[in-house]
C-alpha cells in the first residue's frame, strides 16, 4: 500500500535490519528497541491490523512467532519474551500495517508492565457478559 512504511520496507524501498524472510513474512529489528533484540514480525500482505488479516496468514503467524522467539532465546541468551500486538491508536499502534512485537526478556531487565486494577466479581461478570454476547 502506498505511503505505508512497512510496505516500503518489504519492497526494499526503505532499509531495515532483517533477521528473517519467507514468502509471507519478514522480521526486522525495531529501530527503537524496548530491549536488546526487540524484533517486529511483519506479514508481507498489507492489512491495517490483526483483525483485518486473512485466516491463512493468521494461522501461519504462530509458527513465525515461535521461530523468532526460539532464535532470540538461543541467540541472545534471553530468558523469555513478550509478544505484543497493538491494535488501534488507543492501544499504541503507530504503523497501520499489522506487526507483532517480540520483546526479549532478560533477568532483572527492569521492564515492567502496569499493575492490574482492582475490581469486583460483579463487574467481572458484567464485563464477561458483554464480551460473550458479541462473539462471532
Ligand atoms: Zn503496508
Amino acid at each position: 500500500m502506498e505511503n505505508c512504511i512497512f510496505c516500503k520496507i518489504i519492497n526494499n524501498e526503505i532499509n531495515s535490519i532483517k533477521v528473517y524472510e519467507d514468502v509471507n513474512f519478514i522480521a526486522i529489528e525495531d529501530i527503537t528497541p524496548i530491549n536488546k533484540g526487540h524484533t517486529l514480525i511483519i506479514p508481507k500482505k498489507h492489512s491495517e491490523n490483526i483483525l483485518e488479516m486473512d485466516s491463512e496468514t493468521s494461522s501461519e503467524l504462530t509458527k513465525i512467532i515461535k521461530k523468532i522467539g526460539k532464535s532470540i532465546i538461543k541467540g541472545l541468551g534471553a530468558k523469555g519474551f513478550n509478544t505484543i500486538i497493538n491494535t488501534g491508536k488507543e492501544a499504541g499502534q503507530e504503523v497501520f500495517h499489522t506487526h507483532i512485537h517480540i520483546i526479549p526478556r532478560f533477568e532483572n531487565d527492569k521492564i515492567e508492565f502496569p499493575k492490574g486494577k482492582e475490581t469486583t466479581k460483579e463487574e467481572l461478570i458484567l464485563t464477561a457478559e458483554k464480551i460473550i454476547k458479541n462473539l462471532d
